[in-house]
């Protein structure tokens, strides 16, 4: 319809606020967001508008989530090895996808084993999305610590279970600098304990399922691994759809019982929901059924080309720089660098103070202080200019003692 003068000032008003906003679709964003072109984006965003007051609560109204809900989570239940047995749900993104492992985890122990005061081994290296499903669901966090490659230290997980553990968690890879950790061996932990073991591969999921059919070497990370019992990968990242969509799938249908929520205890009739939400809009859903059927295989083999070997020409890059070194070589499309202490002291929060001013947007993180990247398909073009403005600046910062302020992941107020 044509729309009234008042109707395109405010959208006006919405678009120039967004004006001041980091540049993602240029390739200059190393984290937060995903570009895999304007066709793409477009796809997302017309089934997405055609969805977002349909209402993902209950998919017995709308038919069309259910195919979209169904068609997504087989797409991939196939990406992380999944059998006819798996079962799945979407959810609104990694950190739900992850609540929704927890829960399930305390749920089992609780029905089968009495478990009062449940506790979850997490490496350090795992999301900071488990330590608030813990806070949020009442179970204990036992971080345990990594070994020198940064990959969970699994002799350390196996100390740190006692009877009340329901859950360990293995990430595929870690977010903060990007490898796999040993998934065969937490998921062993887990089965002769007969708990849940969750795999976090929100990150990686799309990544290594296709750098697996390039022919690349991938460490065991998934569903065919004996002891996994459920997986979470994000379709709002490297699904290169719109933001609130993720799936979790579980080896079967009796292990995702325990993350639904039933009750009749209200004056409201039979009241089930699969995940935090109640209203969820159709949006996310449909935009993920699109974008996943027309990228497809082709798709996303080229996405994932174009992103692994961008993150392979940044991790030599870096590793070319007099004055940084790269964490670990990347086993999928995220690393993270710090200092060379060993040659120089330069403070990373000042490089990428600096680089900001340049026009590049990176995490800065820590314990140890590093800068991390999340490279995409929209960083092919853009690694080259990223490396000669890095090598730039780092030759600047060298030897001076000009210091930057550490970032925040997320958001504080
Ligand atoms: C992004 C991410 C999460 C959290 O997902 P959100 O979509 O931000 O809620 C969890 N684990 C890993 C490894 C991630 O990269």
């Amino acid at each position: 319809m044509e729309l009234s003068d008042r109707a395109q000032a405010i959208l006006n008003e919405a678009r120039q606020a967004g004006f001041g906003d980091v540049a993602w679709r240029e390739g200059r964003v190393f984290s937060l967001a995903y570009y895999a072109g304007e066709e793409v984006e477009q796809v997302a965003e017309r089934a997405h508008a055609m969805y977002s007051s349909a209402n993902g609560l209950n998919t017995e109204a709308f038919p069309s989530l259910k195919k979209f809900q169904s068609e997504v989570v087989a797409t991939v239940t196939n990406w992380v090895g999944g059998d006819t047995e798996a079962a799945g749900f979407m959810t609104s993104g990694g950190t739900e996808s992850i609540l929704m492992a927890v829960k399930a985890s305390r749920e089992r122990g609780r029905q089968h084993r009495g478990v009062t005061a449940p506790n979850a081994i997490l490496p350090v290296s795992a999301h900071a999305a488990f330590d608030k499903a813990c806070h949020y669901l009442g179970v204990e966090a036992r971080r345990t610590p990594v070994r020198d490659d940064w990959r969970a230290d699994v002799e350390a997980m196996s100390a740190a279970c006692d009877e009340n553990t329901v859950l360990l968690v293995g990430s595929a890879p870690q977010y903060p600098q990007g490898v796999i950790d040993p998934i065969p061996d937490i998921a062993a932990i887990a089965a002769r304990l007969d708990v849940n073991c969750h795999v976090d591969a929100c990150m990686g999921g799309v990544t290594l399922a296709y750098l697996e059919r390039m022919g690349e070497t991938v460490a065991p990370w998934n569903l065919a691994v004996p002891g996994v019992t459920s997986i979470s990968v994000d379709l709002h990242k490297y699904g290169y759809t719109a933001k609130g969509a993720s799936v979790i799938v579980h080896r079967n249908r009796r292990l995702r019982s325990y993350q639904t929520f039933v009750t009749d205890n209200w004056l409201g009739g039979l009241y089930g929901s699969s995940g935090v939400l109640g209203t969820k809009s159709g949006g996310p859903m449909a935009a993920a059924w699109a974008v996943t059927k027309f990228l497809g295989d082709e798709g996303y083999l080229d996405l994932t080309r174009r992103a692994r070997e961008a993150c392979l020409r940044l991790a030599d890059g870096i590793a070319g720089i007099d004055g940084l070194v790269v964490r670990a070589r990347p086993d999928s499309t995220l690393l993270s660098f710090g200092a060379d202490e060993q040659r120089h002291s330069i403070d990373v929060y000042a490089v990428a103070e600096a680089m900001a001013t340049r026009g590049w947007y990176i995490d800065r993180q820590g314990p140890p202080p590093s800068l991390h990247c999340t490279v995409n398909a929209s960083h092919a073009d853009t690694v080259e200019e990223f490396l000669a403005d890095l090598g730039e600046v780092t030759l600047e910062l060298r030897g001076t003692d000009r210091r930057g302020r550490g970032g925040t992941y997320g958001t504080i107020d």
